[in-house]
Parts: structure tokens; C-alpha cells; sequence
């Protein structure tokens, strides 16, 4: 059958059940965004699925990525490798669609298993967040690449496999896929239930400051020392006023210190902050470098910053808005009711949008309960949300949407 865009015609093309046991099969492969082992399943299961499509499909190495140990060390973070699918490279117009492998459940998680929880809903984790959605990028390719017009347009698959932790072994491979791109689409579950998409987004940034004081006996020399519990706790207060309309600042803990009777030469500040916009997102940059200066010359004690903004704030530009509109009106081709929201929560959709390249990034299932034992997936919605994405694909290889 040569599917065009007749809304009933292009649901049925989708084989709905190959999407449930796909998404059963994937869902039961643990991928914690630890457990190296179970993404380095996933990958070349995803890798094997994803041939079908014409392209290369290509297993990329994760960035190198640091962390601060609790006794103030950098220490290197392994991650799993990152699925990459190019199709029509040399096209003029292309797009490029991403979804992430990894779930928040580690290994050793009691949630492992997929049941039913009516014969519309299943539980399982990842099964919205997101083997769900990348089941769906798959058959809406699959879909489009049978329609009218899909050889005129090119379009690149990322899968990687670090979104839960914040992408840092992947944003690099994301801006670069991104960058030149006509369109994006990012398949995590819908906002709401109800298919709601989550529209502009803040940003996020995380820090681990280290502050290294010296140390003295707290009753012989206590002068002798420099106190950086002090330090961090003046870093904390200073860093909290910082907080304004357009950001917040969690200062979340402190580590380090020493017993009772000696003044402590180690601490290390972990906070997290929420720019709303570009604008406040560098500004606090700066403030905070000069504070960071200050502690270290009014408590005599070395500083030491390790990270920052990992998901820059999305706003809806005039561009994204009309894709919004667009998979607003495909919607409405197929039967589907699609409004949006703004969320409090980040994705790599962040990271697309800081590139220009306009971008909807909750095109996967519909579902919730995500990052909890009840996370489920409501089925038909593969099926649907297939649809959907082969539709936009479609109108948006005429260019005339955007
Ligand atoms: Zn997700």
C-alpha cells in the first residue's frame, strides 16, 4: 500500500502491533544511565531496528565527562555510546530527530517489569520515558520514508544515552546534528496524558564549587586556619541573593569539613539554578565569578569551580511557534486534540533550541508517572503519535511551514 497523508490511510499504514512488542522487548532491557552493559545492549538493538531506514546507522563514543568526588577529586564518569542514523546527508533540507535510551532506573531498581494496567496502559520503565518515543521515530520513518516527497529531504537520528544525567556526553553531538537543521523533533512522552505538548522550557545549571581552606587545632591555633565550611557558607548566602524574577537558585549541600576540634580545610558546595532566560542564564555567570573572587580573598582560601549551564533556557520563537502550529493542525487532520504548556522541566530540547533550529521536543507517547514505578504508557498512542510525526514530516519536506 502507497500511504498518503488521508488521515485514516496513514494510521492504518502503522503496524501498531510490531510497536507494542518492540517497545514489551525494549522496555525489559535495563538502561539506567549507569549500567554500561544494558546500553551497550540497547544501542546495538536500536542500531539493528533502526537499519531498516536508508542511511548509515553509526555507534558514537560519549564525550569525556568530570565529576567532583565528595573529598573535593575530578574524577572521569563513564557513559554509554550514542546511536547515530544520517539519511540523505547531501539533501538540502533536513531534520533531525532525537530520543534518549537511558532511563532513570538503575540496575538494581525493583522496577524491572512491563504489566498491564488495563488493556490500554502499560506500566514499565522507560516505557513513556522514552523507548515509547523511540519507538515511534522509528515507524514514522518508516511511514514517511513511504510518502510523497520523503526522497526530497534528508534527516539525522540521535539516540543517546546520557539524557537522564544531563546529556553532558552528548550535547556536543547534539548541537552538531542540530546546527543547519530545517526543523527538529525530540520524542519525550507528551506533557499531560491528554497529548499536551510542553512548549517553552527554562534552562538548568548545575555547580560543584570546592573551597580549600588550611587547617589548625581548634583551640590551640584556630587562627591559623582558614574554615571553609565558613567560606562555602558565606558562598551560600551570597549565591542565594542572587535569586530574581527571571531565576532560582538551590543551594543543595555541602560536603567536606573535619571533626570538632579542627577547623576544616575542605568543603564543597553543590547547587543547582534555573535561568528562565538567555539573558539571566549569563548574568549569573558573571555575578558569580565576582563572588567566587571575593570569597577567595576575604577568607584567604582557594577556589575551585566545576560546572554550569548544562540546558540553556528554550524560549518559543516565531519559528517554533509555527511548527507548534503545524503539529497542531496535523493533529487536527488525524483526529487528535494538541494544545501545549510551559514546564518547569528541561530536555535536550533545550539544547536544540539554543542552536536556532526551532523544535518540538514531546512528540513521543502519551503517558506519566515518569521517573516513578508507576510510569505507563498509553498504547494506542504509538500508533497515533506515529501518525502524527509522519504527517508533520511530510508537510514540513514541502517548506512550506516553517
Ligand atoms: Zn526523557
Amino acid at each position: 500500500m502507497k500511504p498518503d497523508s488521508a488521515p485514516q490511510t496513514l494510521l492504518d499504514t502503522v503496524d501498531a502491533d510490531t510497536m507494542l512488542r518492540e517497545v514489551q522487548d525494549w522496555a525489559a532491557i535495563n538502561t539506567g544511565t549507569a549500567n554500561i552493559e544494558g546500553l551497550a545492549k540497547m544501542a546495538g538493538v536500536l542500531a539493528d531496528a533502526f537499519s531498516a531506514l536508508p542511511g548509515d546507522v553509526e555507534l558514537v563514543d560519549p564525550a569525556t565527562v568530570t565529576a567532583i568526588s565528595a573529598e573535593g577529586r575530578e574524577f572521569e564518569k563513564p557513559h554509554g555510546q550514542h546511536m547515530v542514523l544520517r539519511v540523505r546527508p547531501q539533501a538540502q533540507r533536513r531534520f533531525v530527530l532525537t530520543g534518549h535510551m537511558d532511563t532513570v532506573f538503575p540496575a538494581d531498581h525493583p522496577f524491572q517489569e512491563v504489566t498491564w494496567l488495563d488493556d490500554e496502559t502499560l506500566n514499565g520503565p522507560g516505557t513513556a520515558d522514552m523507548k515509547g518515543g523511540l519507538n515511534v521515530i522509528l515507524h514514522a520513518l518508516k511511514t514517511f520514508e513511504g510518502m510523497e516527497g520523503a526522497d526530497r529531504v534528508g534527516y539525522d537520528v540521535m539516540i543517546n544515552a546520557d539524557e537522564e544525567t544531563g546529556s553532558l556526553a552528548s550535547r556536543g553531538l547534539i548541537e552538531e546534528l542540530a546546527r543547519g537543521k530545517y526543523a527538529a523533533l525530540t520524542y519525550e512522552p507528551s506533557a499531560l496524558p491528554d497529548g499536551t505538548l510542553a512548549h517553552a522550557r527554562g534552562g538548568t545549571g548545575n555547580y560543584s564549587i570546592t573551597i580549600t581552606g588550611r587547617s589548625a587545632h581548634a583551640g590551640r591555633n584556630p587562627h591559623d586556619g582558614r574554615n571553609a565550611i565558613v567560606a562555602a557558607s558565606d558562598l551560600v548566602l551570597r549565591i542565594k541573593a542572587l535569586e530574581a524574577g527571571d531565576i532560582t537558585v538551590n543551594p543543595a549541600k555541602i560536603e567536606g569539613g573535619a571533626a570538632n576540634n579542627v577547623v576544616p580545610d575542605l568543603a564543597i558546595l553543590r547547587f543547582n539554578i534555573r535561568p528562565q532566560s538567555t539573558d539571566a542564564m549569563h548574568r549569573f555567570d558573571g555575578e558569580l565569578d565576582a563572588i567566587l573572587r571575593l570569597i577567595e580573598t576575604e577568607h584567604e582560601v582557594g577556589v575551585h569551580r566545576h560546572g554550569g549551564v548544562t540546558r540553556p533556557p528554550k524560549p518559543v520563537d516565531d519559528k517554533a511557534q509555527r511548527l507548534f502550529d503545524l503539529v497542531k493542525a496535523c493533529g487536527a487532520e488525524l483526529g487528535q486534540t494538541i494544545g501545549w504548556k510551559p514546564t518547569g522541566g528541561v530536555c535536550d530540547g533545550n539544547n536544540i533550541a539554543a542552536t536556532g533550529v526551532p523544535v518540538v521536543d514531546t512528540m513521543g507517547v502519551r503517558g506519566g508517572a515518569i521517573h516513578s514505578p508507576d510510569e505507563f504508557m498509553i498504547v494506542p498512542s504509538l500508533r497515533e503519535r506515529a501518525a502524527l510525526s509522519a504527517l508533520v514530516l511530510s508537510k514540513l519536506s514541502t517548506g512550506e511551514y516553517l
